[in-house]
């Protein structure tokens, strides 16, 4: 039988008991596991490109926070998200498992069921304190009735408050200011022994419409006046025009708004910063697990798609930022030197759930990730990404290598983009690549071979006419069912 607990100092701020042989135990008294990682801060921005981060090789200073951050972590190039909108590419992100499977797949509307392992229920059942606080409207809670469903699973603290922001429509959203605020708040209210959680912040500014304030907007104006300007488009998914959702006054040039989506960037990546120096100075930085990714990136004119997401797999859409600082105890030795460390190796979200799991020291529950802690990962690996229905005709699934991406639209013939040589994917190589198509067809069949087995059905979620009039203000407007 264990004695009366020990008290440790783990950290500067942070008194803990001991319990049996030295096992930590919670404020409620459950046995913690004894990972490197003490929390975990999970953070995820809607709608950032890997390439508008200054870490990314972007030429305008849009991230210094983000930057800084970077220097002290793994920053991952080839890093790939598993759909190209929030609902289902959050819900892979959390479970660790693909939308398909979870039941989560395409829309926005479909929710995971129950049964969906997150990895919120995996860390609170574990012990630890779990916070959410959302901004995106379409992560909101599902209704009451129908119990905890969707990527509220597992959260005992979940702010999906909604501040109506002042744009053009009545998308509800929360500015990143009042949800870095929100957190900072749950944190305060921990005490020096409410030290292991996690905590999942997802900012919404640089989805459209893109409203920076006038602070951050103003470092990234630049001259248009030689610039032609885009239509309104008159129907959803129209290409080459401005969607009626993102509309700024009488800007019609397309510089205009990439100045405007930088200065989202900016405006974010402040508020980033804001939480980061509020852990630090907390002592709760060091020992924590970081983890920083987009749920998926936007169109800046790529197949003459403008600001827009969410019905394609193209390229822009489905590579995101992915930067992962270790605890302080893993970082000597997966970061040598100064500045941090970039890797160009192909990971995904998948990964994101054994590299939260290894940290903090709960074994099992393997899925098709790999854990990031790792100083050398494997090459030959690939990423799948998927929109539309099963056995639809807009159904499309992608598969990378990371140099070679294969989209298939349907029955259609598929296409093949090769990325080294043509980043914004505009020549379809697949006439020239037999051998290329089969190798990535083999690879992608056995890739999804793996995994748990047992397929999930999601649970369409209910809207008000209130709601319903706020999704298809954000853009989510048909192309889900068919
Ligand atoms: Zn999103």
């Amino acid at each position: 039988m264990c004695t009366a607990p020990r008290i440790w100092l783990i950290s500067s701020l942070a008194l803990t008991l001991a319990g049996c042989g030295g096992q930590e135990v919670s404020a409620t008294g459950r046995s913690l596991p004894d990972g490197p990682a003490r929390r975990v801060i999970l953070i995820t921005c809607d709608t950032l490109r890997a390439d508008h981060l200054s870490s990314y090789g972007y030429g305008r200073p849009t991230s210094p926070r983000i930057d800084e951050l970077a220097k002290e972590s793994v920053l991952f190039t080839n890093a790939w998200s598993a759909a190209p909108r929030t609902m289902p590419a959050v819900s892979s992100l959390l479970t660790g498992r693909l939308p398909d499977e979870i039941g989560a797949t395409p829309s926005n509307m479909d929710l995971m069921p129950a049964e969906a392992l997150t990895l919120a229920e995996v860390m609170r059942d574990a012990g630890f304190g779990t916070a959410a606080i959302v901004a995106n409207s379409v992560l909101r809670r599902a209704d009451a009735e129908r119990g905890d469903i969707g990527v509220q699973q597992g959260f005992v603290h979940f702010d999906d408050t909604m501040t109506q922001h002042p744009t053009i429509n009545a998308a509800p959203e929360r500015d990143s200011d009042a949800v870095t605020d929100a957190a900072l708040k749950w944190l305060a209210a921990r005490g020096a022994d409410e030290d292991r959680f996690l905590l999942w912040v997802h900012y919404m500014d640089p989805h459209g419409p893109y409203l920076p304030a006038a602070e951050h907007l103003a470092p990234f104006v630049r001259d248009h006046a030689g610039e032609s300007e885009l239509p309104v488009a008159q129907s959803p998914g129209e290409a080459g025009a401005i969607p009626l959702y993102q509309v700024v006054g009488e800007e019609r040039k397309p510089g205009q708004y990439v100045d405007r989506y930088d200065g989202e960037i900016h405006q974010v990546d402040a508020e980033v910063g804001r939480l980061l120096d509020a852990l630090r100075a907390r002592g709760w930085l060091e020992d924590a697990l970081v983890v920083f990714t987009s749920d998926h990136g936007e169109s800046l004119g790529e197949s003459n798609r403008w600001f827009s997401h969410g019905d394609s797999l193209q390229r822009e859409l489905v590579h995101v930022p992915l930067i992962v600082r270790p605890p302080q105890s893993l970082r000597e030795n997966l970061i040598s030197g100064e500045g941090g460390r970039r890797n160009g190796k192909l990971v995904m979200h998948l990964d994101v759930w054994p590299t939260v799991l290894r940290a903090i020291g709960i074994p099992g529950h393997p899925n098709r990730g790999l854990s990031l802690l790792q100083s050398k990962l494997p090459e030959g690996r690939i990423s799948a990404h998927f929109f539309g229905r099963l056995d639809t005709p807009r159904r499309m699934i992608s598969v990378t290598d990371g140099r070679w991406h294969m989209v298939t639209i349907g029955p259609k013939f598929p296409t093949l983009y090769d990325m080294s040589t043509d980043p914004r994917e505009t020549t379809n190589v697949v006439a020239a690549n037999p051998a290329i198509m089969q190798r990535l067809q083999a690879r992608y069949d056995e890739f999804m071979s793996q995994g748990q087995s047992n397929r999930l059905t999601g649970t369409t979620r209910v809207l008000d006419e209130k709601a319903r009039r706020g999704m298809n203000s954000l853009g989510y407007t048909g192309g889900d069912d068919h």
